[in-house]
């Protein structure tokens, strides 16, 4: 999921002041489980703005921000608060912003929140990074530890000088990434690899932005053409 964190609301006012008329757009996924697109936050945004004499024509949870054609589906019982609003802000990742500025191609767009990184969630409300999303995964040969992202450095075969008592130099905090890789490799019974394999230089090329997939296309031509006349 990707991780978000609420921006300094004085600034989003700030930034947002030259307009009077706002509609207020969540997300029920990441932002809500981050606690930054939820019912609840709307709540907290309308009141603010209200206070500080501004309207609120109207706010909604979409069911996933960054789908633009589902939520413009989902937006369209909103048509008379929507045609009433100078201003969308919308509180879910820079993705689901993006959708709304697709969406509505004439209005102003401000996001409420800051995007993070993609994370997993270990307990409610708390997040860790695992995948830098690299384009090329090497999970299978670090028994299921990224270095990439788990080693600050992100060191494709370490570990570096620094290591120590099992943590990296870089914070005490920070169990260092290669330790549990070997950990790991050891537990598997695949510690000969380890001495073995040196991972090659990454093809960073796969992570070259912006990226597009088009699974469809693919599919299609697989298939010969039959996909494309579903
Ligand atoms: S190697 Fe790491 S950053 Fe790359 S795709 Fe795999 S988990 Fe993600
Ligand atoms: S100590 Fe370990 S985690 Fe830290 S930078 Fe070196 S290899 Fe990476």
């Amino acid at each position: 999921m990707i991780i978000t964190k609420k921006k300094d609301r004085k600034k989003l006012l700030e930034s947002t002041g030259r307009y009077n008329r706002f509609f207020l757009l969540g997300c029920s996924e990441c932002a809500t489980l981050c606690g930054t697109g939820g019912q609840e936050q709307i709540d907290e945004l309308k009141k603010e703005l209200e206070e500080s004499g501004k309207t609120v024509t109207g706010g909604f949870v979409a069911k996933t921000g960054c789908q633009a054609l589902g939520t413009k589906v989902e937006l369209k019982q909103f048509k008379e608060a929507l045609d009433n609003t100078d201003c969308v802000i919308v509180m879910s990742c820079g993705a689901g912003t993006q959708s709304a500025v697709e969406i509505f191609p004439e209005k102003a767009v401000y996001p409420s929140n800051d995007s993070l990184f993609l994370g997993n969630m270990t307990r409610l409300q708390m997040f860790d990074e695992r995948c830098s999303l690299c384009g090329e995964c090497v999970l299978d040969l670090t028994g299921g530890v990224c270095p990439v992202t788990a080693c600050p450095k992100g060191i494709l075969n370490g570990p570096c000088g620094g290591t120590k008592d099992g943590h990296c130099e870089i914070s005490a905090e920070i169990p260092c990434a290669w330790v549990r890789i070997y950990d790991r490799m050891n537990k598997l019974g695949r510690l000969e690899e380890f001495g073995q394999t040196t991972l090659a230089a990454k093809d960073w090329s796969a992570s070259i932005k912006p990226r597009k997939l088009n699974v469809r296309e693919q599919k299609d031509k697989k298939s010969g053409g039959e996909e494309k006349k579903k």
